[in-house]
């Protein structure tokens, strides 16, 4: 009776060959759990590529928004400027600035459709990104020499004539570099040429 071991007692590793069964075991585990850690090893390793991918496009749209509230703000200057010379330019009509993403004539100015007799100035974002303070000056007077001409029956609408109605509130040297830099842009050589949108062109008409 005594020298009869307990079940229990038996069990724990006390022979030969119960001990490498133990260590058959442990190795099993051990590989196996090496097998189940690899990939949470490689995990962290091959995730931070797909987290960046993520950050670059949320970034991409904070970008967007920045852009467009960049945009509103500049809107909202150039509109100043657009106030202020009206008044200088005796212009008591209502000019709308609009910074948009892409304008083909990289800025132009029309009528509004809706009916007020108010015009529209829009100006291609991008381009502003290359302007001077001055030179976004000159652009806003140009433009408003049109308007000028689109109120004043019989005047004809010429660059010459924007550019001399605007040389009232802003420097011609301004001007001559700004529009250099608008006919690189369109790429079109400038021949002084007027090119109204067929909206510009038939408020012109109704205009007179
Ligand atoms: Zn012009």
């Amino acid at each position: 009776m005594k020298s009869e071991p307990a079940a229990g007692v038996a069990s724990e590793p006390a022979g030969p060959p119960e001990k490498r069964q133990a260590t058959r075991i442990t190795r099993r585990l051990l590989k196996l759990s090496f097998m189940v850690m690899l990939p949470l090893i490689l995990i962290p390793v091959l995730l931070p590529r797909k987290v960046s991918a993520k950050r670059l496009s949320g970034s991409k749209s904070a970008e967007r928004s920045t852009r467009r509230e960049s945009r509103v703000v500049r809107e909202k200057q150039i509109q100043n400027v657009v106030d202020e010379f009206k008044i200088r330019m005796s212009i008591p009509d209502t000019v709308v600035v609009s910074v948009v993403e892409h304008n083909q004539l990289v800025v132009s100015v029309e009528r509004t459709r809706d009916g007020t007799g108010a015009f529209s100035l829009l100006i291609e974002d991008d381009f502003l990104d290359g302007l001077t303070r001055d030179e976004i000056d000159a652009v806003v007077a140009h433009e408003l020499g049109h308007v000028w001409i689109f109120t004043h029956h019989p005047f004809l609408q010429t660059e010459e004539l924007a550019n001399e109605i605007a040389i009232r509130v802003v420097r011609e040297e301004t001007l001559a570099v700004v529009y250099d830099k608008v006919w690189k842009r369109i790429g079109r050589k400038g021949d002084l040429v007027y090119l109204p949108t067929a909206t510009a062109e038939s408020s012109a008409r109704e205009s007179r």
